[in-house]
Protein backbone atom coordinates (compact mmCIF):
# COMPACT_ATOMS: atom_id res chain seq x y z
CA UNK A 1 0.00 0.00 0.00
CA UNK A 2 2.59 2.53 0.59
CA UNK A 3 4.50 1.72 -2.00
CA UNK A 4 1.57 2.39 -4.62
CA UNK A 5 1.51 5.78 -2.41
CA UNK A 6 4.61 6.42 -3.10
CA UNK A 7 4.43 6.10 -7.08
CA UNK A 8 1.62 8.26 -7.00
CA UNK A 9 3.47 11.01 -4.96
CA UNK A 10 6.67 10.54 -7.17
CA UNK A 11 4.44 10.90 -10.23
CA UNK A 12 2.96 13.96 -9.05
CA UNK A 13 5.87 15.30 -7.64
CA UNK A 14 7.13 17.66 -10.65
CA UNK A 15 3.64 19.29 -11.41
CA UNK A 16 3.53 20.17 -7.54
CA UNK A 17 6.33 21.70 -7.95
CA UNK A 18 5.46 23.86 -10.58
CA UNK A 19 2.36 24.57 -8.45
CA UNK A 20 -0.11 23.35 -10.63
CA UNK A 21 -1.94 20.59 -8.59
CA UNK A 22 -5.05 20.78 -7.03
CA UNK A 23 -5.12 21.78 -3.23
CA UNK A 24 -7.06 18.24 -3.12
CA UNK A 25 -3.71 16.96 -4.63
CA UNK A 26 -1.10 19.10 -2.29
CA UNK A 27 -3.34 18.26 0.63
CA UNK A 28 -2.32 14.54 -0.01
CA UNK A 29 0.75 15.18 -1.03
CA UNK A 30 1.98 17.30 1.89
CA UNK A 31 0.54 14.31 3.93
CA UNK A 32 2.54 11.59 2.64
CA UNK A 33 6.37 13.47 2.71
CA UNK A 34 5.36 14.29 6.47
CA UNK A 35 5.04 10.75 6.69
CA UNK A 36 7.61 9.22 4.22
CA UNK A 37 11.33 9.99 4.68
CA UNK A 38 12.16 8.51 0.83
CA UNK A 39 9.71 10.79 -1.09
CA UNK A 40 10.94 13.60 1.13
CA UNK A 41 13.98 13.41 0.02
CA UNK A 42 12.86 12.90 -3.68
CA UNK A 43 11.22 16.22 -3.55
CA UNK A 44 14.16 17.76 -2.20
CA UNK A 45 15.92 16.40 -5.22
CA UNK A 46 13.72 17.27 -7.43
CA UNK A 47 12.95 20.55 -6.31
CA UNK A 48 16.52 21.67 -6.60
CA UNK A 49 16.85 20.45 -9.82
CA UNK A 50 13.99 22.52 -11.11
CA UNK A 51 16.03 25.49 -9.85
CA UNK A 52 19.02 24.59 -11.12
CA UNK A 53 17.04 24.22 -14.51
CA UNK A 54 15.41 27.98 -13.87
CA UNK A 55 18.70 29.44 -13.08
CA UNK A 56 20.26 28.17 -15.95
CA UNK A 57 17.41 29.07 -18.47
CA UNK A 58 17.33 32.72 -16.66
CA UNK A 59 21.07 33.09 -17.43
CA UNK A 60 20.43 32.06 -20.60
CA UNK A 61 17.74 34.97 -20.83
CA UNK A 62 20.32 37.64 -19.78
CA UNK A 63 23.23 36.20 -22.25
CA UNK A 64 20.87 36.94 -25.35
CA UNK A 65 20.17 40.24 -24.10
CA UNK A 66 23.52 40.94 -23.21
CA UNK A 67 24.58 39.46 -26.75
CA UNK A 68 21.56 42.14 -28.41
CA UNK A 69 22.88 45.17 -26.71
CA UNK A 70 26.55 44.09 -27.78
CA UNK A 71 25.60 43.99 -31.45
CA UNK A 72 23.13 47.34 -30.65
CA UNK A 73 26.38 48.62 -29.70
CA UNK A 74 28.21 48.03 -32.27
CA UNK A 75 25.86 48.89 -35.02
CA UNK A 76 25.95 52.43 -33.20
CA UNK A 77 29.27 52.67 -33.21
CA UNK A 78 29.81 51.42 -36.89
CA UNK A 79 27.42 54.34 -38.16
CA UNK A 80 29.34 56.89 -35.51
CA UNK A 81 32.65 56.57 -37.18
CA UNK A 82 30.97 56.08 -40.91
CA UNK A 83 29.43 59.69 -40.43
CA UNK A 84 32.86 60.96 -38.33
CA UNK A 85 34.80 59.93 -41.54
CA UNK A 86 32.44 61.49 -44.07
CA UNK A 87 32.77 64.60 -41.98
CA UNK A 88 36.02 64.49 -41.73
CA UNK A 89 36.67 63.26 -45.37
CA UNK A 90 34.60 67.18 -46.78
CA UNK A 91 36.52 68.62 -44.29
CA UNK A 92 39.97 67.77 -45.55
CA UNK A 93 38.41 68.37 -49.16
CA UNK A 94 37.55 71.91 -48.21
CA UNK A 95 40.62 72.97 -46.79
CA UNK A 96 42.68 71.38 -49.84
CA UNK A 97 40.26 73.85 -52.17
CA UNK A 98 40.92 76.92 -49.91
CA UNK A 99 44.50 76.27 -49.54
CA UNK A 100 45.31 75.99 -53.24
CA UNK A 101 42.62 79.21 -54.49
CA UNK A 102 44.55 80.97 -52.01
CA UNK A 103 47.99 80.38 -53.19
CA UNK A 104 46.30 81.06 -57.05
CA UNK A 105 45.01 84.41 -55.81
CA UNK A 106 48.24 85.59 -54.38
CA UNK A 107 50.59 85.01 -57.92
CA UNK A 108 51.75 88.06 -59.28
CA UNK A 109 49.62 88.63 -62.11
CA UNK A 110 51.11 91.71 -63.31
CA UNK A 111 53.92 90.05 -64.92
CA UNK A 112 53.01 86.76 -66.04
CA UNK A 113 52.58 84.42 -69.21
CA UNK A 114 49.44 81.87 -69.71
CA UNK A 115 49.22 79.35 -72.33
CA UNK A 116 46.48 77.33 -72.23
CA UNK A 117 46.25 74.40 -75.30
CA UNK A 118 42.55 72.96 -75.44
CA UNK A 119 42.42 69.61 -77.64
CA UNK A 120 39.26 68.34 -78.76
CA UNK A 121 38.24 65.45 -81.09
CA UNK A 122 38.38 67.96 -83.83
CA UNK A 123 41.06 70.49 -83.17
CA UNK A 124 43.26 71.49 -80.97
CA UNK A 125 43.38 75.52 -80.01
CA UNK A 126 46.01 77.27 -78.58
CA UNK A 127 45.78 80.50 -76.67
CA UNK A 128 48.88 82.38 -75.73
CA UNK A 129 48.10 85.21 -73.30
CA UNK A 130 51.47 87.47 -72.04
CA UNK A 131 51.06 90.48 -69.97
CA UNK A 132 53.19 93.20 -68.57
CA UNK A 133 51.94 95.80 -66.22
CA UNK A 134 48.85 96.93 -68.17
CA UNK A 135 49.73 95.60 -72.09
CA UNK A 136 48.61 92.16 -72.65
CA UNK A 137 48.51 90.24 -76.44
CA UNK A 138 46.44 87.17 -76.60
CA UNK A 139 47.18 84.86 -79.72
CA UNK A 140 44.65 82.08 -80.87
CA UNK A 141 46.18 79.63 -82.52
CA UNK A 142 44.46 76.32 -84.08
CA UNK A 143 46.72 72.96 -84.73
CA UNK A 144 45.13 70.92 -87.32
CA UNK A 145 45.97 67.05 -87.61
CA UNK A 146 49.62 67.38 -89.76
CA UNK A 147 50.90 69.86 -86.48
CA UNK A 148 50.36 73.39 -89.04
CA UNK A 149 49.70 75.98 -86.77
CA UNK A 150 47.40 78.88 -87.67
CA UNK A 151 46.94 82.16 -86.25
CA UNK A 152 43.08 82.69 -85.75
CA UNK A 153 42.81 85.60 -83.38
CA UNK A 154 44.92 88.08 -82.47
CA UNK A 155 44.67 90.68 -79.13
CA UNK A 156 46.17 93.84 -77.98
CA UNK A 157 45.38 95.29 -74.71
CA UNK A 158 41.65 93.69 -75.34
CA UNK A 159 41.18 95.12 -79.17
CA UNK A 160 40.61 91.61 -81.06
CA UNK A 161 41.20 91.55 -85.01
CA UNK A 162 40.21 88.36 -87.05
CA UNK A 163 39.03 90.43 -89.65
CA UNK A 164 43.31 89.37 -91.46
CA UNK A 165 42.31 85.63 -90.89
CA UNK A 166 40.75 83.75 -93.66
CA UNK A 167 39.71 80.91 -91.43
CA UNK A 168 37.36 81.31 -88.69
CA UNK A 169 36.83 80.04 -85.69
CA UNK A 170 32.97 79.23 -84.47
CA UNK A 171 32.65 79.95 -81.34
CA UNK A 172 31.02 76.95 -80.37
CA UNK A 173 34.30 75.65 -81.21
CA UNK A 174 36.62 77.15 -78.43
CA UNK A 175 35.65 77.04 -74.85
CA UNK A 176 34.92 80.61 -73.56
CA UNK A 177 38.37 81.71 -72.21
CA UNK A 178 38.18 85.48 -71.52
CA UNK A 179 42.23 85.45 -70.44
CA UNK A 180 41.21 86.94 -67.30
CA UNK A 181 42.74 86.26 -63.93
CA UNK A 182 39.77 84.71 -62.96
CA UNK A 183 40.13 81.94 -65.66
CA UNK A 184 43.53 81.23 -63.88
CA UNK A 185 42.59 81.32 -60.79
CA UNK A 186 39.72 78.61 -61.02
CA UNK A 187 36.81 79.16 -58.43
CA UNK A 188 35.19 76.27 -59.46
CA UNK A 189 34.04 75.12 -56.17
CA UNK A 190 34.46 77.74 -53.62
CA UNK A 191 34.05 81.16 -52.95
CA UNK A 192 30.67 81.54 -54.89
CA UNK A 193 28.21 80.94 -51.90
CA UNK A 194 27.29 78.11 -49.27
CA UNK A 195 25.30 76.05 -51.64
CA UNK A 196 28.31 76.69 -54.08
CA UNK A 197 30.46 75.08 -50.96
CA UNK A 198 28.31 72.36 -51.44
CA UNK A 199 29.76 71.41 -54.47
CA UNK A 200 32.52 70.51 -52.81
CA UNK A 201 30.88 66.99 -52.26
CA UNK A 202 30.72 66.84 -55.96
CA UNK A 203 34.08 65.66 -56.19
CA UNK A 204 34.84 61.96 -55.36
CA UNK A 205 38.44 62.72 -54.09
CA UNK A 206 41.01 63.98 -53.76
CA UNK A 207 44.18 62.55 -54.24
CA UNK A 208 47.81 63.63 -54.67
CA UNK A 209 49.83 62.27 -57.88
CA UNK A 210 52.87 63.59 -59.82
CA UNK A 211 51.88 65.25 -63.35
CA UNK A 212 54.89 66.27 -65.62
CA UNK A 213 57.47 66.18 -62.84
CA UNK A 214 54.78 68.19 -61.07
CA UNK A 215 53.43 67.22 -57.65
CA UNK A 216 49.84 67.86 -57.82
CA UNK A 217 46.54 67.26 -56.36
CA UNK A 218 44.01 65.44 -58.95
CA UNK A 219 40.15 65.91 -57.89
CA UNK A 220 38.51 63.40 -59.51
CA UNK A 221 34.77 63.76 -60.96
CA UNK A 222 32.06 61.76 -62.33
CA UNK A 223 33.23 62.99 -65.62
CA UNK A 224 36.42 64.70 -65.27
CA UNK A 225 39.86 65.43 -63.94
CA UNK A 226 41.28 68.22 -62.28
CA UNK A 227 45.22 68.44 -62.00
CA UNK A 228 46.02 71.33 -59.28
CA UNK A 229 50.05 72.46 -59.04
CA UNK A 230 50.58 72.19 -55.23
CA UNK A 231 53.34 74.82 -55.70
CA UNK A 232 50.71 77.35 -57.61
CA UNK A 233 47.66 76.73 -56.30
CA UNK A 234 46.78 76.70 -59.86
CA UNK A 235 45.21 74.04 -62.20
CA UNK A 236 47.45 72.69 -64.88
CA UNK A 237 45.04 69.98 -66.46
CA UNK A 238 41.47 69.92 -66.82
CA UNK A 239 39.92 66.48 -68.21
CA UNK A 240 36.49 66.19 -69.43
CA UNK A 241 35.03 63.19 -70.61
CA UNK A 242 31.48 64.63 -70.71
CA UNK A 243 32.43 67.34 -73.98
CA UNK A 244 35.89 64.81 -74.52
CA UNK A 245 38.06 67.91 -74.15
CA UNK A 246 41.90 67.88 -72.78
CA UNK A 247 43.05 71.43 -71.69
CA UNK A 248 46.71 71.80 -70.67
CA UNK A 249 47.73 75.06 -69.00
CA UNK A 250 51.44 76.50 -68.33
CA UNK A 251 52.17 79.52 -66.68
CA UNK A 252 55.18 81.45 -66.19
CA UNK A 253 55.48 84.30 -63.52
CA UNK A 254 58.08 87.45 -63.94
CA UNK A 255 59.30 86.73 -67.04
CA UNK A 256 57.58 89.04 -69.65
CA UNK A 257 59.14 92.05 -70.69
CA UNK A 258 57.90 94.73 -72.62
CA UNK A 259 60.50 93.71 -75.46
CA UNK A 260 58.68 90.63 -75.62
CA UNK A 261 55.30 92.43 -76.11
CA UNK A 262 56.88 94.83 -78.86
CA UNK A 263 57.98 91.76 -80.74
CA UNK A 264 54.74 89.70 -80.42
CA UNK A 265 53.36 92.75 -82.08
CA UNK A 266 55.93 93.11 -84.59
CA UNK A 267 56.02 89.58 -85.68
CA UNK A 268 52.50 90.14 -85.93
CA UNK A 269 52.08 93.24 -88.11
CA UNK A 270 54.99 91.90 -90.11
ZN1 LIG B 1 6.53 7.81 -0.03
Amino acid sequence: MKNKECNLVKDLLPNYIDKVTSNETNVFIEEHLKNCDECRESFKNMSEEIKVDYKNNENKKINIFKKVNNKIKLLKTIIFVIIFLFIVIFIRKVAILYKVENMAIKADYKNYSKIRVETTENCTIKKEYYKHNDNFVAITTRIDEEGVEEMIEYQLNGIKDRRSFKNKVENKDVNKDKNSIREDVRYQFLNKSFWGNIGVASIDSIKSVELGHKDCYLLVGDDYLNFIDKETGLTIKDVNFHNNFVIDYKYTFGDVTDEKIENLINDFQS
